[in-house]
């Protein structure tokens, strides 16, 4: 790091703020709630043997292992025929694992929904393994991601082993607050979730929308790095290519009861607490009321700023809850790089990140399930604050 440059600048998550005012909007990995963490750091300091030490096959770690299924069942409201797999490789290895589990061989269609950075780079992993279609979104004037295709009998071919889509485009700030339903005549085909950046947050109708396969790499809402959770509709199982390697093998995994291999011990006794701490607050539908206020709060800044600050979304309805991308003063860079700072030394970290992608033309305020409403309006007030100062 060029040492002359404020860490604010450069997309580093060290503040010099107490710890208490410190607010994490990464866009992942980021925090947990604050009553998460504590009983992490509980689980950690408790005598005898914690997670990270038992092993994966002891009748102790079984216990942990059957909660955060049962809990994120019951939160979730998964029904009996979907396998709730926790498995390797985080979002990345999904995008392999999703063609080498229901393509037999690489004839074998999948249409993708590409409208992101992320249903982007899943697509192209996958056209490694099969032969892929896509529905592509982009915005042939401006070259960006800016909406969400409708799905018809035209653009998805009947013969394809299953349609993808991402439910949230961290990057792009594109959220489907519900799944879209499929045409009748392609209602027989299996919908594929990548919902990594909003898994938790909102109601899933599993049956109604026809969910196949659904993922999320837990690090962003439920989790930490290292574990994927993978649910898969069981019907599905059994398909797989014979290149399909052993740990990514949703039957394989699935006969085994997660333990084929070694899983992230600890990272599923993390999900069982934070599917615990959901289930106190409400469950999900009250997640999903938290939400929606939290992103309010921030657009509702940006829409009434007279255009000191710009969103990318101008659909509210596929505006994301989760990741709100924001320029400041049309991207002004003097102003951008003073409201990074001043916002970085009142310990609100993480607005500006390093993506696979760069940086990006907009700063973003991730709003997952660590961040509290009270933590959101802070980010909220402070943006009003910095604009009537600036503008
Ligand atoms: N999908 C989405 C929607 C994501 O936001 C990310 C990570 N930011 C990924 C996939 C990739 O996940 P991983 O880094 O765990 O492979």
């Amino acid at each position: 790091m060029n040492t002359n440059i404020h860490p604010a600048l450069v997309g580093s998550l060290s503040s010099t703020a107490p710890a208490e005012a410190i607010i994490n909007f990464s866009p992942g990995p980021t925090g947990l709630p604050k009553a998460v963490e504590e009983r992490i750091t509980a689980a950690f300091n408790a005598p005898g043997l914690t997670s990270l030490a038992l092993s994966h096959r002891a009748p102790e770690f079984q216990t942990i292992l059957d909660h955060a299924v049962a809990t994120t069942r019951k939160v979730m409201q998964i029904p009996d025929e979907y396998e709730v797999l926790f498995t390797h490789g985080g979002g990345h290895g999904q995008f392999a694992a999703l063609p080498l589990n229901l393509c037999h061989d690489q004839s074998d269609i999948a249409t993708y929904v590409v409208n992101g950075t992320w249903s982007e780079r899943g697509r192209d992993e996958a056209s490694k393994y099969c032969s892929v279609q896509t529905i592509d979104a982009k915005d042939p004037e401006t070259g960006k991601y800016t909406s969400f295709p409708e799905l018809t009998e035209a653009n998805i071919d009947p013969d394809s082993k299953y349609l993808y889509l991402c439910s949230n485009e961290t990057v792009n700030g594109i959220e489907l607050h519900r799944l879209p339903k499929l045409p009748e005549s392609r209602k027989h085909i299996p919908l594929v979730v990548d919902a990594s950046s909003d898994f938790s947050t909102k109601p899933i109708d599993w049956r109604g929308c026809g969910v196949g396969v659904l993922f999320a790499c837990a690090s962003k809402n439920i989790g930490h790095p290292g574990l994927t959770m993978t649910i898969v509709r069981k019907d599905l199982l059994g398909n797989a290519s014979p290149l399909c390697p052993g740990v990514f093998n949703y039957t394989t995994n699935s006969d085994a009861g997660n333990l084929w291999n070694t899983p992230a011990t600890f990272n599923i006794e993390v999900v069982g607490f934070l599917m615990d701490w959901l289930e106190q607050q409400g469950g999900v539908a009250e997640c999903e009321k938290r939400s929606i206020a939290k992103a309010q709060a921030i657009y509702d800044v940006i829409d009434s700023s007279n255009g000191f600050y710009g969103t990318p979304i101008d659909n509210k309805t596929l505006r994301s809850r989760m990741n709100v991308p924001f320029n400041v003063a049309g991207g002004d860079e003097a102003l951008t790089n003073k409201f990074l700072i001043e916002s970085w030394e009142k310990g609100m970290i993480g607005l500006r990140t390093l993506t696979p992608f760069g940086f990006g033309d907009y700063l973003r305020a991730s709003l997952y399930n660590g961040v509290s409403e009270e933590e959101a309006n802070t980010l909220a007030d402070f943006m009003k604050r910095f604009a009537s100062e600036n503008a």
